[in-house]
């Protein structure tokens, strides 16, 4: 989607900080870390939501997910403990419409968030 800042970094349109990449996914440090590892793992197909990644039934679900088990292990945070986040809709605080999961560790992290 020509409108899509997601879209723009994957076609390398507006620059980010990638740390992990695969044919279909795309991993790269959040603008504004929340966390000593703050990552965003994105599919490289826009979706707008985890529910609309949900269903499109082609094994990509899945890919983000491992993409962001292999984010955990090279930022070394697989062992001490990380947090996968979907933020999924306006009520969640989604603000980008292009999924992605947030992979944070590094630090202790409190359960429930905010
Ligand atoms: P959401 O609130 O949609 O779950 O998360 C969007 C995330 O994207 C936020 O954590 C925000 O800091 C990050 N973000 C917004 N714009 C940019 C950008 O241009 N580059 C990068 N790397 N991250 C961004
Ligand atoms: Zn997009």
């Amino acid at each position: 989607m020509s409108d899509c800042l997601f879209c723009k970094i994957v076609a390398k349109e507006i620059p980010a900080e990638i740390v992990y990449e695969t044919g279909r996914t795309l991993a790269f440090r959040d603008v504004n870390p929340q966390a000593p590892t703050h990552v965003l793992i994105i599919p490289k197909q826009h979706h707008a939501t985890a529910a609309a990644l949900a269903t499109a039934d082609d094994g990509l679900a899945d890919e983000v997910l491992k993409a962001a088990h292999s984010v955990a292990v090279l930022e070394h945070v697989a062992d001490s403990g990380y947090r996968v986040v979907f933020n999924t809709g306006a009520g969640a605080g989604q603000t980008v419409l292009h999924v992605h999961a947030h992979v944070l560790g590094g630090r202790d992290l409190t359960w429930p968030p905010g």
